[in-house]
This record gives structure tokens, C-alpha cells and sequence, in this order.
């Protein structure tokens, strides 16, 4: 690993730091990794974890990611059953192709926000689904 930040265009050398916490948001989701090591610039304040860090903080990004996925996979499905809808409905008003709906509500996908908005505001004003059923 080279010394100097590639990040920025600085020149500035990179210092080590060690035994650090850091703390990912995701949709609202927190998680803390502990214990983490590795570089950081300075000047523009980018990091560069160790081998071990990255790797842990990798698969606790990820980790949360799929659980942000399953979260916002339940929320549609509890607003879809709500809204009296089947998923095959569902995908037809948001186009995201016939099983989409699966999808988003296994958390297998990541619903756009687009998806995610409508659902939220159709949960608050359900006499506006007939409107998107017509067109
Ligand atoms: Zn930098």
C-alpha cells in the first residue's frame, strides 16, 4: 500500500490508526465494527483499513444491507396486504416486471425509493390506488 493518499491530490502521507470503532447507517439500520485498523489521509480524511478491518467491515456492511433489504421487504408486504393487493398487482403499478413484488419482499431485490414512496403514501391515502388500477 502506498504511504501517500491517492484519494486526494495532496500528497499528504497517510497515518496509522488503530483500535477504532466505526459506525455504518443504512435506511435508519446502525451497526458499530470494533477494533478496526488501518490509514487515513489528513487532508481529506479517507481511509484505508488493514486486510483483517476490511474484511470485517465488509461483511458487517453487508450484513446490514440485507437486513435494511428484509425490513423494507416487510414493510411493502405489510402495506401490500393492507392495501388488499396481490403482488402480481403490485408489480403491475410499480413496473418492475411480474415478480417483482416476490422479490422486494423476500429482500432478495432493493425496491427503488420510488417503490418504497408510493407504497408509503398509498398506506396513508389507499383511496388513491383505484386512480393507479385505471391507468
Ligand atoms: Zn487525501
Amino acid at each position: 500500500m502506498s504511504d501517500i493518499c491517492m484519494c486526494c491530490d495532496s500528497g499528504a502521507k497517510m497515518s496509522a490508526f488503530s483500535n477504532e470503532t466505526h459506525r455504518i447507517e443504512h435506511h435508519g439500520l446502525v451497526i458499530e465494527i470494533e477494533g478496526l485498523s488501518g490509514f487515513r489521509c489528513p487532508v481529506c480524511g479517507e481511509i484505508e483499513f488493514d486486510a483483517e478491518s476490511a474484511e470485517r467491515y465488509a461483511e458487517a456492511s453487508d450484513a446490514l444491507m440485507l437486513e435494511a433489504r428484509r425490513s423494507t421487504g416487510k414493510e411493502l408486504r405489510r402495506i401490500r396486504k393492507k392495501l388488499g393487493m396481490n403482488q402480481l398487482e403490485a408489480s403491475k403499478i410499480t413496473g418492475g416486471g411480474h415478480n417483482a413484488f416476490s422479490r422486494y419482499e423476500t429482500g432478495k431485490v432493493t425496491p427503488t425509493a420510488a417503490v418504497i414512496n408510493l407504497f408509503r403514501v398509498l398506506e396513508k391515502h389507499p383511496e388513491e390506488l383505484e386512480e393507479l388500477k385505471r391507468a
